[in-house]
């Protein structure tokens, strides 16, 4: 059996060196293809794969037609919208996310840019603590739950809402649960996004739910950026001078918000919640592990196209 990894952003050397450790042992062999630059060459290092390792990189129909071994992809990582789940289920192969590992990765950093935003971008000038505000966290996955545990150190008053999570599960953690999106967006000072890139949830963050946020209100993105409706974003903080967008997805608009929300607009330059040592090895090694779970057991713990 051959195992590819694609990585157009390498995994760092201690994470392949843990995922070959898992494949080498379980018999299979590893292939590494790294840092592509055109389409062709990940077409071409696919081809005798029976199971590929991917971080963003796109697995679309094209390359599963050019994959005729391939039974299964894992995305180390917890979004899988860069995957063509549709076609990857006509082709037969199984794919799978590695949920939950990098989650403290993304809960840390929303912090780092929340002080970041609430201390005005370390401009100099005073800003406010974030101790005895309300948080809001939408959607209370693996990430929400890691976002919920810092905020309590923080001294942060918690609320969430997720459309699918039971609100028991949410409460047990001393999280207050809430019946809606609009009702976590109308009660918090600050709104922590945590919702999947789906057809739903595209587009979905947009000017009726954010008008209701209370004054000096921050939106902090650490999710995909596909589910900001950016021009009705813009639009909102044109007409809100309170109003802090952050995130660590840049929005495609970048340059707009950029000129137009000086002091209440950052986002990094490259996409960095999961970009921590952790996090990479964590992800790397669980995707080899499910890998040779899959293949030798049939374990399909963590599939996503059932
Ligand atoms: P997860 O699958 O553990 O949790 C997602 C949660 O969203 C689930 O509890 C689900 O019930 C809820 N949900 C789904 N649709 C919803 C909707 N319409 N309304 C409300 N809740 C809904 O995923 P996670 O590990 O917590 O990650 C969440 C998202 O964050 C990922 O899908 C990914 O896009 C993004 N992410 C970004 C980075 C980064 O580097 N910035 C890293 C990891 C994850």
């Amino acid at each position: 059996m051959k195992v590819l990894i694609a990585t157009d952003k390498p995994f760092a050397k201690v994470a392949v060196d843990g995922i070959r450790k898992e494949i080498e042992a379980a018999g299979y062999e590893l292939a590494l293809l790294e840092k592509y630059t055109e389409k062709a060459q990940l077409l071409d290092a696919v081809k005798d794969a029976n199971a590929i390792i991917i971080r963003s990189d796109i697995i679309d129909a094209e390359v599963l037609d050019a994959a005729k071994e391939l039974k299964i992809v894992v995305r180390a990582g917890a979004g899988y919208d860069n995957v063509d789940l549709a076609a990857a289920t006509a082709h037969g192969v199984c794919v799978m996310n590695t949920p939950g590992q990098n989650s403290n990765a993304v809960a840390e950093l929303v912090f780092g840019l929340l002080v970041y935003a609430v201390r005005n971008f370390y401009n100099g000038t005073s800003g406010t603590e974030l101790m005895g505000k309300k948080l809001g966290i939408h959607a209370y996955g693996n990430v929400g739950r890691n976002v919920a545990r810092v905020a309590k150190g923080f001294g942060m008053e918690i609320y969430a809402y997720d459309a699918f999570c039971p609100k028991e599960v949410i409460e047990k953690d001393g999280v207050k649960a809430v019946d809606s999106a609009e009702e976590l967006y109308k009660t918090c000072n600050v709104v922590s996004l945590h919702i999947p890139a789906t057809a739903e949830t595209k587009n979905s963050i947009n000017y009726a739910l954010l008008k209701d946020m209370p004054k000096g209100a921050i939106l902090v993105n650490t999710a995909r950026k596909e589910v900001i409706n950016e021009d009705e974003l813009i639009q909102l903080m044109e007409d809100r001078p309170d109003f802090k967008y952050i995130t660590d997805i840049m929005p495609a608009a970048n340059a707009k918000f950029t000129e137009l929300f000086a002091g209440r607009y950052f986002s990094t330059p490259k996409k960095m919640g999961a970009q921590t040592a952790e996090a990479n090895i964590n992800a790397g090694i669980a995707a080899a592990q499910q890998i040779v779970g899959f293949l030798k057991d049939g374990c399909e713990k963590f599939r996503v196209n059932k």
